[in-house]
């Protein structure tokens, strides 16, 4: 099969369903064709040159792409064509993939339904009345319906592992600092991380591979090796050690995912594995913390967007400051403007101490619960979420309960490790997502426990 064929497919998939599912924002089909042609000359169909070469992918849209619109699904950037490519897009170009286009998403990465997008509502390919996650459901709900076989999503409070849950697909959040964040439209610098999203762990191993590293561009990205992650992938987790945080599987995690997580220990324990009941104790902090972190930083990253040197800019203003308000009352939607009210509260002088400060500690003592566990456990497994897939609208008008389904990701990203979400399961028609949990740059044995469910 040649790459152009793969891409063809790509698209003729793309207007068979994305009419309704409406998971791309913008489609780059003749640069797409283009690039896919080259390659099938140069190469015909020997691969080589690596897993991914001549593959069709989709991007998440707050990756900047040279000369193809990124807008973070805000009207903001409606009409903003980047002047250069994220690190992890250069990349993708080294690994010789295709890009398809540019997919939907909460706006700025807010939200977990991708209902908080400026442009149009993405839906969740197992069912249509329902939503597919989010702030990554356009990448996700992407690979669910075979319009690309991989994309790239961002997760600072879970946003890759949800949209992967409640699309059945496969989503990884690496180790902080294990990919490059340059380029990626910053929400809240100290959690986002841009990860993979695929139907396999075997093909989330090969994408991670060719984005992971230091960068010179991106000085919280890290130096530490980069393993080969497919290596791992034996299928053999004998003697491992699970834990299970009680936290996980308490008051709020509905029924049946309290089951399939059950089920899926079992199989563990039937390879070999072990596993024992824990606690993280502030984990019951996690939420509150991570709203008043993100906030904050949310706050100070999106000051750039002023009228003034990106994107929108309100008509006839009659002064600066005129203009500064008007493009950004204009530009930007309803949840964008709540974390910024937020946040700009929480550092505010007088409240700092009491809010972001203090939040700041807590976050401590939280990445220590992991750090406890840890010491003696290979792993922690949990649901990703705490139900499937909502209804559409269902939670639009409620923020606080919006804010509540990403109850279990979000410890991960104030920790900074590794998390996946593997599909565990059905209930209602709609998937289930099995969450593992890794140490700090482990994410080889990550990929081996959700491996075992292939
Ligand atoms: N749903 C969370 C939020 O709205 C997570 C977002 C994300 O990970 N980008 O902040």
């Amino acid at each position: 099969i040649t790459s152009s064929d793969l891409v063809s497919e790509s698209f003729k998939r793309i207007s068979e369903v994305d009419d309704k599912v409406q998971a791309f924002l913008t489609l780059d089909e003749e640069n797409a064709r283009a690039a896919a042609k080259e390659i099938d000359e140069k190469l015909g169909t020997d691969n080589s040159n690596g897993m991914l070469f001549g593959m069709p992918i989709g991007l998440k849209d707050n990756l900047v792409t040279k000369g193809l619109r990124t807008t973070c699904a805000s009207k903001i950037l409606e009409n903003f064509d980047p002047i250069y490519d994220a690190t992890v897009v250069n990349k993708l170009k080294d690994a010789e993939t295709i890009t398809i286009g540019k997919l939907n998403m909460d706006e700025f990465a807010m939200g977990s339904s991708n209902e908080n997008s400026g442009f149009q509502a993405t839906r969740n390919p197992w069912n249509l009345d329902t939503v597919p996650g989010g702030s990554s459901g356009g990448s996700a709900a992407a690979v669910a319906a075979g319009e690309v076989l991989f994309s790239l999503g961002s997760d600072t409070g879970g946003s890759i592992r949800q949209p992967a849950s409640f699309c059945g697909v496969v989503g990884l959040k690496p180790t902080y600092g294990r990919v490059s964040r340059f380029g990626l439209v910053a929400f809240a610098s100290s959690l986002d991380q841009i990860g993979p999203i695929t139907r396999t762990v075997e093909d989330n191993a090969y994408l991670l591979q060719a984005i992971a590293g230091i960068d010179p561009m991106d000085s919280t990205s890290a130096n530490v090796s980069v393993p080969n992650f497919a290596e791992g992938l034996t299928g053999d987790v004998k003697g491992l050690k699970i834990a299970v945080p009680k936290e996980y599987l308490g008051e709020g995690v509905q029924e049946e995912v309290r089951q399939s997580v059950l089920d899926s220990l079992k199989v563990l324990e039937k390879l070999g594995a072990t596993w024992e009941e824990v606690s993280l104790p502030h984990s019951k902090y996690a939420l509150a913390t991570y709203y008043l972190l993100s906030s904050s930083e949310a706050s100070a990253n999106l000051a750039r967007f002023d009228g003034v040197r990106y994107g929108y800019r309100t008509e006839q203003p009659e002064s600066l400051i005129e203009l500064y308000k008007k493009t950004r009352a204009e530009g930007f939607g309803e949840e964008v403007k709540r974390r910024i009210m937020l946040g700009t509260f929480a550092l505010s002088s007088g409240y700092y101490d009491a809010y972001y400060k203090k939040a700041q500690k807590v976050r401590t003592l939280i990445k220590k619960d992991f750090e406890d566990v840890f010491a003696k456990y290979d792993v922690i497994v949990g649901p990703t979420t705490p139900t499937p897939a909502f209804k559409l609208g269902e939670k639009l008008d409620d923020p606080l309960t919006m804010y509540a389904n990403d109850i279990l990701t979000i410890p991960v990203n104030l920790a900074g490790v590794p998390g996946i979400s593997v599909p565990c399961g059905f209930t209602g028609g709609l998937p289930l997502g099995l969450q593992i949990i890794g140490k700090h740059f482990d994410e080889s044995t990550v990929y081996r426990v959700a491996h075992a469910f292939e």
